[in-house]
């Protein structure tokens, strides 16, 4: 016998207590249009009784239903043992038996799959997920989840698929196909908002991922999020944690504003949890979120036209990281750009009115200055005629560079690479050497632009020794909070500003201009500090 503990079994003996049954809509037929779209846990599990736990762990966690995936199971269930797997908790279980053919794991006769789905129906499940290729005369007698899956790529007639599956006589459209892009997961949304059914549309893959986050927006029927990250039943599926912690699928409605952020790659990235983690603690109805657009300024185009098509979408900003900054100058334009980031010729940040124009910002450059100028309690003014040493001269050392120039320091950039030190000091009216000799430096403030020190490599450092003359040293390195280089700048009795200061600073900065609010800035540093 299951023994289940105390507060899930209440769960089950209580169900009017239970906030599952916080959802209004009757179960027979399936609601035509359910309040909110429902957060669907996949269960993977290998025999019964582990489905049976993972479905406890998944309500407990928050799902407000399960997709009990019989062709996971070790040997097809009798129809005793799917009573057992059910009991309790029919009526928010969806029951599927994916064949090979639509990617799942049953490989065995199709009469008996059919035959086994027609038992569960007699349990009266939530809905059976039935694969559109199976003729409707071979339904179960149940409410009906129709679907069709392409790991492949995108179906060549999305729309006709769409229009065909809306005529069946399914209670539910579910379509999954993987995601080139994230312009893939905006058509997604598409088929869910204009779909006559209540529908399922996920763009499969690390670059669909909006898809499954903003259902709830788009008006779905459900989306599927995972027990953990290894239980997902499909590439690109987010944990139920992540849906509920990270991306606060649960404040998701129609009328919520959407930021992300676009890069390649872009699964590393903090700012979806530092952000999200700013719009909570504001009470911002406002989700953020990863966009994989590949390099090369075609997709970042296809992307921003895609985005600017659909007002529905409601999106306000966007954060850009590498490769994507030049892009994004040229994708906005100079002119609408403040004068520096126009120089700094990359932005890392893009403001969407609500009218669809378009305003870009580089907040590295006043990010990293602010933080320097914090640490030594100066205004921005008194920078001028100090001695600056930059070391590197990529894209954070470009932002640094104009921002101390535009301020009146007096900056020498070292790098590895000479030459590319000496077109950034020309163009910004500075003097540049090669790394080698930057530990002869005379400057009284020190910053490595480079990723000498970062995690993994903790060990190096990019000077051998502080100079004499430094009395500032800032690392724009925030993994680990406490690079080697501070840690030889606190023996020579330095100030020492961390990189963390600077990531901070520059989400902060995109907050301001995005809501007009002030930052809640130890909401947003917590996040980084937990992350790390
Ligand atoms: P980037 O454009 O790739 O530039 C990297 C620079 O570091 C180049 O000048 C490169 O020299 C130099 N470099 C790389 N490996 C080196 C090595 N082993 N020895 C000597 N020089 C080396 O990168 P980026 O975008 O400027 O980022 C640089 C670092 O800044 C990152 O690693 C990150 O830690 C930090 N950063 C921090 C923040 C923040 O918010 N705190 C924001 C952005 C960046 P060559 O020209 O010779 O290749």
């Amino acid at each position: 016998m299951l023994l289940l503990p105390l507060p899930l079994l209440l769960l089950f003996l209580e169900p009017e207590a239970c906030s599952l049954k916080s959802k209004v809509w009757s179960l027979d037929p399936l609601p035509a249009q359910p309040d909110k779209a429902l957060l669907i846990c996949p269960l993977t599990s290998p025999n019964i009784g582990a489905m049976r736990r993972d479905a406890m762990s998944a309500f407990a966690q928050g799902a407000d239903a399960v997709e009990c995936r019989l062709d996971f199971l070790d040997a097809l269930p009798q129809a005793d043992e799917l009573a057992q797997l059910l009991a309790g908790f029919a009526d928010k279980a969806i029951i599927t038996c994916r064949p090979v053919r639509e990617g799942g794991r049953f490989a065995g006769p199709e009469d008996a799959r059919l035959a086994m789905l027609a038992q569960a129906a007699a349990l009266d499940p939530l809905a059976i997920d039935i694969e559109m290729d199976v003729p409707t005369e071979r339904w179960p007698k149940a409410s009906i989840i129709a679907s069709h899956h392409d790991f492949s790529g995108v179906p060549q007639d999305l729309p006709s698929l769409a229009a065909r599956m809306q005529r069946s006589p399914a209670d539910v459209v579910k379509i999954a196909f993987t995601a080139g892009s994230p312009v893939d997961a905006l058509r997604a949304l598409d088929i869910v908002r204009n779909c006559r059914k209540k529908a399922i549309v996920l763009a499969m893959g690390e670059a669909g991922v909006v898809s499954r986050i903003l259902a709830g927006k788009a008006g779905a029927f459900g989306t599927f999020a995972s027990l953990s990250e290894s239980a997902a039943s499909a590439p690109g599926q987010p944990t139920l944690a992540e849906m509920k912690d990270l991306y606060r699928w649960n404040t998701i409605d129609a009328q919520t504003q959407v930021y992300g952020v676009i890069g390649c790659p872009v699964g590393h990235s903090m700012s979806p949890a530092i952000h999200n983690a700013a719009f909570a603690a504001a009470g911002i109805n406002a989700a953020y979120v990863p966009l994989l657009v590949q390099d090369g300024s075609e997709s970042f185009d296809a992307f921003m036209l895609a985005l600017l098509e659909r007002a529905w979408l409601n999106w306000r900003g966007l954060s850009v990281t590498i490769p994507h900054k030049e892009n994004a100058l040229r994708f906005v334009t100079a002119q609408q750009c403040d004068d520096l980031s126009a120089r700094i010729a990359a932005i890392n940040t893009v403001t969407i009115e609500a009218d669809g124009s378009l305003h870009g910002q580089n907040t590295d450059y006043a990010a990293a200055i602010d933080a320097l100028c914090a640490a030594m309690r100066i205004g921005r003014a008194g920078l001028s005629g100090r001695k600056a040493a930059v070391l590197g001269a990529g894209g954070a050392a470009r932002a640094i560079v104009a921002g101390l120039a535009h301020y009146g320091a007096a900056v020498t950039i070292y790098n590895r690479t000479v030459s590319r030190a000496q077109a950034l000091a020309e163009e910004f009216g500075c003097l540049a050497a090669g790394m080698d000799i930057a530990n002869e430096s005379d400057a009284e403030i020190i910053i490595n632009c480079t990723p000498i020190g970062m995690h993994p490599n903790i060990d190096a450092s990019p000077l051998p020794r502080i100079p004499p003359a430094c009395r500032v040293v800032f690392d724009t390195i925030y993994n680990p909070l406490e690079t080697l280089l501070l840690r030889q700048a606190r023996k020579a009795g330095c100030l020492r500003v961390p990189g963390l200061e600077m990531f901070v600073n520059q989400a902060v900065a995109q907050f301001r201009t995005w809501t007009g609010r002030q930052a809640p800035i130890n909401a947003m540093r917590n996040v980084v500090l937990g992350g790390l």
